[in-house]
């Protein structure tokens, strides 16, 4: 049976992408789920107006049934090649890459790379860190230069630090090869306009595809009840819902899929490329969403009609229109439009700034980075042939991690990775995230808190330090691979023995870099230092325009549009 890539073919010719949803079931549930699957895939497969089915990755835990094993009874019965998404949650790099691999030997191009979301049943003595959204684009491209690549992006975020965060590491992820992004789901349809608004300003020509969520009451209490990872629900927006619900079942659900439609319409009139809903797992389900929209596209042909249309699906029952944002909420931009291509950077978005014990850590790590490692120091000078003899033997190696530890621990929050990248990080140790992300922050996110709910987020700091230094561009440029076998070894030893993997910035020939960040972002990332030895950034063009041209031509004119 031939396959086809019917959603690379709709983002090449700019037809409007439906996806149906699957969450693999547990292993315990039993063979019976997979019989839906098949049902739903044999379905699409016979449906030119959905493109494909997408596959969750570890949804409901680690004891899902296999991503890939679905991927693979998905093209099979549709003969449509369906979108995975791989998670890096619970894998260490070369069990993420494993799974890629399998992918790829399997036929199935197309994923979204994710780091994921919190597992249930997180609290395992034997952490893994999650591996990293940004390195498993890098390598996928490596791994399958034609694979279609889709990147998470949440702009869903309203306190500065991490609306930044989360922009700046969708550059990164798009330098690093990603061929469209996905949006985290939210009825926020200012943010969805904000992102896209965003993408054209800096030059960023990939498709979006907006993903949406069909709240039943059940869901919205869990997600007003904060229990949805970075997905946020406003006050208002729960009211809303519940006025609807206490119409009864039929009229409650009739609000629910308008208000669907009605957002399918929206990011449709922003130039988004497509739809992925979550919530609608059921082939007929997603068949009458497509036909509710083709019906009220009829009537809401403008962005006019849409705002008036939006405005009477969402006022209260005391008058009020809905809020979707929390109070104080931060957006990119205001009621204008920015023009096309018109940005070189993060644009200046809020008054955060480094708490003076924040910069007082960056100075000193700093300078005892420069004393003892930068390359040509007197301190580099010493510490290399002392390295080198320690890491000879095993007790010069014991003797060496435990000093290392013991210093680094108290400071930093080391956890002997050995693989030392708080250069990288405004000096932050990436292993404070409880997900070990390096390269950026998941989108778990809530009002700058960690998704862990126990700290701030490790890339807030990183972030402030960065604005403060004028060093942003870093972050949406320097590729910090993930730590592979040197767990539990010192990094000084491996630092001056040149056994760590290689910085690299990968920038692409789309998005346009400022003269004040080509003018003064130094090849090192430290604030005045070379980089040590192994360490050296390797500057790498990331040749994106070779990836899928015609899909970006698309989404250009679409911006322009
Ligand atoms: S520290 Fe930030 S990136 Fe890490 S898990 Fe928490 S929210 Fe996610």
């Amino acid at each position: 049976m031939s396959h086809q890539n019917g959603i690379r073919q709709a983002l090449e010719i700019g037809e409007f992408l439906y996806t149906l949803e699957h969450v693999p079931a547990l292993q315990s549930e039993g063979p019976s789920a997979l019989l839906a699957l098949v049902r739903n895939a044999e379905l699409v497969g016979r449906d030119p107006r959905i493109r494909g089915i997408n596959i969750g990755d570890r949804v409901k835990g680690r004891d899902c049934v296999d991503t890939v094993e679905c991927g693979r009874i998905v093209l099979e019965a549709s003969g449509k090649i369906p979108l995975l998404h791989l998670a890096g949650k619970g894998r260490d790099p070369a069990q993420a890459n494993a799974v890629y691999r399998r992918a790829l030997d399997a036929g199935l191009t197309n994923m979204l790379l994710v780091s994921g979301d919190r597992l249930p049943d997180e609290a395992r003595p034997d952490r893994i860190r999650y591996h990293d959204s940004v390195v498993a684009v890098s390598d996928v491209r490596h791994m399958e230069p034609g694979a279609l690549i889709a990147a998470a992006v949440s702009p869903f975020k309203y306190r500065e630090e991490e609306l930044a965060n989360q922009y700046l590491k969708m550059a990164k992820k798009i330098n690093a090869g990603a061929s469209y992004l996905i949006t985290n789901c939210g009825w926020d349809m200012r943010k969805f306009e904000e992102l896209a608004w965003y993408c054209n300003a800096r030059g960023f020509t990939i498709p979006l595809v907006a993903n949406l969520l069909l709240p039943s009451m059940g869901w919205a209490r869990g997600i007003h009840g904060r229990r949805l990872p970075g997905v946020h629900m406003s006050d208002d927006l729960f009211n809303k819902i519940s006025e609807e619900h206490a119409l009864g079942k039929p009229l409650a659900q009739q609000h629910y899929f308008h208000r669907l439609a009605l957002q399918v319409i929206g990011v449709k009139l922003m130039g988004y490329a497509g739809v992925q809903l979550s919530g609608v797992d059921e082939y007929e389900t997603l068949c009458q969403v497509i036909e509710l929209v083709d019906d009220l596209e009829k009537t809401v042909r403008s962005r006019l009609d849409w705002n008036d249309a939006w405005r009477d699906a969402h006022r209260l029952q005391d008058g009020r229109e809905v809020i979707f944002s929390p109070p104080g909420g931060i957006y990119l931009f205001g009621t204008t439009r920015p023009s096309p291509g018109s940005l070189d950077a993060l644009p200046r978005i809020g008054d955060a700034q480094p708490g003076e014990e924040e910069m007082r850590q960056y100075r000193k790590m700093s300078t005892v980075h420069d004393l003892a490692f930068k390359k040509g120091s007197t301190g580099a000078a010493v510490m290399k042939p002392l390295m080198r003899v320690m890491g000879t033997s095993k007790l010069g190696h014991a003797i060496t991690l435990k000093l290392e530890h013991s210093i680094k621990a108290p400071l930093l929050g080391c956890e002997s990775c050995g693989f030392c990248r708080i250069e990288y990080l405004m000096y932050k140790c990436p292993e404070t995230c409880p997900k070990g992300l390096a390269n950026g922050p998941c989108s778990g996110t809530d009002d700058n808190v960690c998704e862990f709910k126990d700290r701030e987020c490790i890339h807030n700091g990183k972030y402030r330090i960065a604005k403060a230094l004028g060093k942003l561009a870093e972050l949406e440029e320097v590729l910090v691979p993930a730590v592979q076998g040197t767990r539990n070894t010192s990094s000084w030893i491996n630092e001056f023995s040149g056994a760590v993997p290689l910085v690299r910035r990968v920038k692409t020939t789309a998005a346009k870099k400022s003269a004040s960040t080509s003018a003064t972002t130094p090849v090192t990332t430290g604030a005045t230092s070379t980089p040590p030895l192994a360490k050296a950034i390797e500057d790498v063009g990331v040749a994106h325009a070779n990836v899928d041209p015609s899909i970006r031509a698309v989404q250009r004119m679409r911006n322009s549009g």
